[in-house]
């Protein structure tokens, strides 16, 4: 190896946040780092849902999506009703001819 060129790669020591796993590596990067999911608890690796999220994105789009499934099952049971009581108007305007 040319001397002064390479990055020194030392022993490092990596955290996952997610399930605290130690991860024993090496790296140029010189000191313990933590990561947010590992091989470990990565959803990919277990086959168990989990959601990988800091923000609260998923959360704020579970309940956008609830609330749609909610909406779209009034308008359903709505137009159901509205059918129905329709249903009779035709029937009798039709007996009407
Ligand atoms: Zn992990």
């Amino acid at each position: 190896m040319k001397p002064g060129l390479h990055p020194k790669y030392s022993p490092v020591n990596i955290n996952c946040v997610g399930c605290g796993t130690k991860i024993e590596s090496r790296s140029t990067k010189g000191r313990d780092y933590s990561i947010d999911v590992c091989s470990h608890c990565h959803p990919f690796y277990t086959g168990r849902q989990k959601f990988v999220d800091s923000a609260g994105r998923v959360e704020r789009f579970q309940k956008k999506w609830d609330a749609k499934k909610a909406k779209d099952v009034s308008d359903a049971e709505k137009k159901a009703t509205k059918e129905a009581s329709a249903a009779p108007a035709v029937e009798a305007a039709a007996a009407s001819k």
